[in-house]
């Protein structure tokens, strides 16, 4: 007698559907830690299933290109999953054909850990944020370093003082910017502001003032993980939310930074041509 199979109902169909969008989203999620995700963290995947395949294509920085690129999947799988331990993945630029990312991992039913990489994580510092910095660069690479090699409480710490060192020329910055145009009430409130504030609410007030709004809205996620660096919210927390904080927070950081630095340059640009004009 011949097999009769089932034929496919409503409900088969779609949870096959939804399989495979969840399949497809984890699979993102994976790709986004393989790339900026620290060593030895572990990754999880949502509802405590699992995807058996790491992604074919990775968006990746190509320093031959000098930009973002597709890079594909040169090792082919053995086996019908990518599970193992201490196991190797190398992904190719499709555009060049000349650079390639390998790396190293362990995978298995508790969870994914990415041991090794080569070349090491990009810790590229953008210029502006450099000029910004200027002393301090020095602590914000280790801060990046911590980050990428998993360890999360020593980041948010290099941070913290970080910012606790450029908070006042952050605040000075501000006043260079904006003190003439300011009324009387402004002053008064940058004063307050100055001598009051804590770190976080400095930088938060400063920022307010100078982002542009949009990008001050979106960031408004950040200042809460900004507090948490800066106050005792982070005594309690483990390495993986350290390093979720100074993510999170790391943005409007450096955007903070890069946009006063950038405007009193310019200022100082400005000042200097017209006293040549003077002349
Ligand atoms: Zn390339």
């Amino acid at each position: 007698m011949a097999l009769m199979s089932t034929p496919p109902n409503k409900y088969n169909a779609e949870s096959a559907f939804e399989r495979e969008a969840w399949d497809g989203a984890e699979q993102d999620r994976l790709g986004t830690h393989l790339v900026e995700g620290a060593l030895y963290a572990q990754f999880t995947f949502e509802d405590g299933r699992t995807v058996t395949r790491l992604p074919q294509t990775l968006d990746l920085y190509c320093s031959s290109c000098e930009k973002e690129q597709t890079f594909e999947r040169t090792t082919v799988p053995t086996g019908s999953d990518d599970f193992g331990w201490a196991k190797s993945v190398v992904y190719r630029c499709r555009n060049c054909q000349a650079r390639y990312q390998a790396f190293l991992y362990t995978w298995n039913k508790q969870g994914f850990w990415k041991v090794g990489q080569t070349p090491e994580v990009r810790e590229r510092i953008d210029p502006a944020l450099k000029k910004a910095l200027g002393k301090s660069i020095v602590l914000y690479q280790k801060a990046v370093r911590s980050r990428n090699f998993g360890f999360g409480v020593g980041a948010v710490t290099y941070l913290r003082r970080i910012i606790e060192d450029k908070t006042s020329q952050l605040m000075d910055l501000l006043k260079d910017e904006k003190w003439n145009s300011w009324s009387e009430e402004e002053r008064a409130e940058f004063e307050n502001a100055r001598k009051t504030y804590q770190y976080s609410q400095k930088i938060e007030y400063a920022a307010e003032k100078i982002l542009p709004p949009r990008a001050f809205a979106n960031g408004r996620d950040s200042f809460t993980a900004l507090h948490d660096v800066v106050s005792s919210g982070i005594h309690s927390k483990t390495e993986e939310e350290c390093i979720e904080i100074f993510d999170r927070c790391n943005v409007i950081f450096t955007r903070t930074f890069q946009i006063l630095h950038e405007h009193k340059r310019e200022r100082e640009e400005f000042a200097a041509q017209l006293t040549a004009l003077k002349r």
